[in-house]
C-alpha cells in the first residue's frame, strides 16, 4: 500500500539551527524512502520545536514507518492539540490502531478522517478494507505471545499456540542470522482459504504473504506441520527484511532470503535445469511476479533462492545484511551490490554470471545433483 506523503509538501520549514538542516530536508528524505536518515534529523529537529505540529507530524509520520507504533501515536495525538484536527493525522492513527490489531480504534479514527475531508477516495478505500478485514477476523481466535500475536480460525487453541511456538523459535532463529529482534510485535493471521482470497487477491500458488502484518492461508489445519513451520519463516523473514531494507530490495533477493531463512533447497529447481530448462532472466520479475505463470513462477523462486545461496556462500552473510542495510539507508541495489558482491570487474552482472556457470545443465546434471 502506498502512503499519502503529499500533505507533507507544503509545510513550511524551520530551520535546524545546529545543522544547517530544515524540516523540507527531513522530508525530502521521506520521500526518498530514506527513514533511517529522516528519523535522526526529524527527531532533532521536534526536540528544538516541541510545539511546531508540523514538525510533530512528520515525526509521527517517520516513527511509524520506522515501526515505532507507540511513540507514532503519542507524537501525532500531540500534534492534533498543537495544529488541530487534521483528517491526515487521522488517517495515520488508524493505521496505527490497525497494525495493532485494533479495528474498532482503526476505524473510529478512518471515520474522524472521513468528517474532516469526504471526498477522499484514498481514505474511502482504506476504510473499505479494513472493514473487510475486521469481518473476517472478528470471527476467529486470538493468541497472545511475547513477539507475536496470531489469530486464526478452527483448530482450537492446538493450531493458535504451536504457531506462536515456531514464530518465537524462527524471532530467535532468524533475529541471530539477520541481527534483528524487533521490540514491536507482529501481527499474524492464518485465514482459512476463501477468506485469504477475497482479502488480499493473492494468486493461487501464494502459501502467505506479509504486507505489515503476515497472512498465510491455512486452509482447515488444526495443528503445525513442517510445511506451516516453513511458510512461518519464510514470512518472518520478509519482516526483518522489510524491516531492514525497506522497500528497496529487489525481488529476487527478497525471496531467495527467505526461502534460505525456512531452510529451502534447490534440488527442485536443479533438476529442472537437467531436463533443459534455463532460469529466466531476473529482469522479468524485478518488482512482482505478475505476468508469469505459475511453472515460470516455480523457476523464479528457485533461481532466486539457488543466486542468494551462491552469493551467501561466496561473500558470506555479513556481506549479504551489509547489502540490506544500505538498502535500508537509501542506497538502490546496484550501487550496493556493485560495492559489495562484485569482484568480478566491479560489475554485479559478472557476479550473476560467475553463479550461472555453476549451474548444472542437461549435460552437466548428475554431479551437482545431489549437492
Ligand atoms: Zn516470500
Amino acid at each position: 500500500m502506498r502512503f499519502p506523503l503529499i500533505f507533507l509538501l507544503f509545510i513550511s520549514s524551520p530551520a535546524w539551527a545546529a545543522q544547517g538542516q530544515t524540516l523540507q530536508d527531513g522530508i525530502d528524505l521521506l520521500h526518498q524512502g530514506k527513514f533511517k536518515e529522516a528519523l535522526p534529523l526529524i527527531t532533532a529537529i521536534a526536540e528544538e520545536r516541541p510545539q511546531d505540529g508540523n514538525t510533530q507530524m512528520a515525526l509521527g509520520y517517520v516513527l511509524l514507518r520506522s515501526g515505532d507504533y507507540q511513540r507514532a501515536g503519542k507524537v501525532l495525538r500531540a500534534a492534533l492539540t498543537t495544529i488541530g484536527e487534521r483528517s491526515e493525522i487521522h488517517r495515520l492513527l488508524a493505521e496505527i490502531a490497525a497494525q495493532q490489531g485494533d479495528f474498532p480504534a482503526a476505524l473510529e479514527e478512518i471515520d474522524k478522517a472521513l468528517r474532516l475531508a469526504p471526498q477522499d477516495n484514498e481514505v474511502l478505500a482504506y476504510k473499505e478494507k479494513l472493514t473487510k478485514e475486521w469481518q473476517i477476523e472478528e470471527k476467529m481466535d486470538k493468541n497472545y505471545g511475547g513477539n507475536f500475536t496470531v489469530t486464526f480460525e478452527g483448530g482450537g487453541d492446538e493450531l493458535g499456540n504451536s504457531a506462536l511456538a515456531a514464530l518465537e523459535d524462527a524471532y530467535v532463529d532468524l533475529g541471530s542470522r539477520f541481527q534483528l529482534w524487533p521490540r514491536q510485535k507482529t501481527e499474524v493471521i492464518l485465514y482459512g482459504n476463501r477468506d485469504f482470497k477475497h482479502l488480499t487477491n493473492a494468486p493461487d500458488w501464494s502459501g502467505g504473504l506479509y504486507d505489515g502484518k503476515i497472512r498465510i492461508p491455512v486452509g482447515g489445519l488444526s495443528g503445525m506441520n513442517e510445511n506451516l513451520r516453513r511458510i512461518l519463516y519464510h514470512e518472518y523473514a520478509h519482516v526483518l527484511i522489510r524491516a531492514l531494507a525497506r522497500d528497496h530490495v529487489p525481488l529476487w533477493l527478497n525471496e531467495g532470503l527467505a526461502q534460505w531463512a525456512a531452510g529451502e533447497t534447490t534440488v527442485h529447481f536443479e533438476q529442472r535445469l537437467t531436463t533443459g530448462e534455463t532460469p529466466l532472466p531476473f529482469s522479468r520479475f524485478e518488482k512482482s511476479f505478475a505476468g508469469l505463470s505459475a511453472s515460470e513462477v516455480s523457476l523464479a523462486y528457485g533461481q532466486s533462492l539457488s543466486l542468494t545461496n551462491f552469493l551467501i556462500e561466496y561473500f558470506g552473510e555479513a556481506q549479504i545484511l551489509e547489502v540490506l542495510h544500505r538498502l535500508g539507508s537509501g542506497m538502490n541495489f546496484p550501487i550496493a551490490a556493485a560495492e559489495i558482491l562484485a569482484p568480478w570487474g566491479n560489475n554485479f552482472d559478472g557476479s550473476v554470471q560467475a553463479w550461472q556457470e555453476t549451474l548444472p545443465t542437461s549435460e552437466t546434471a548428475p554431479p551437482l545433483l545431489n549437492r
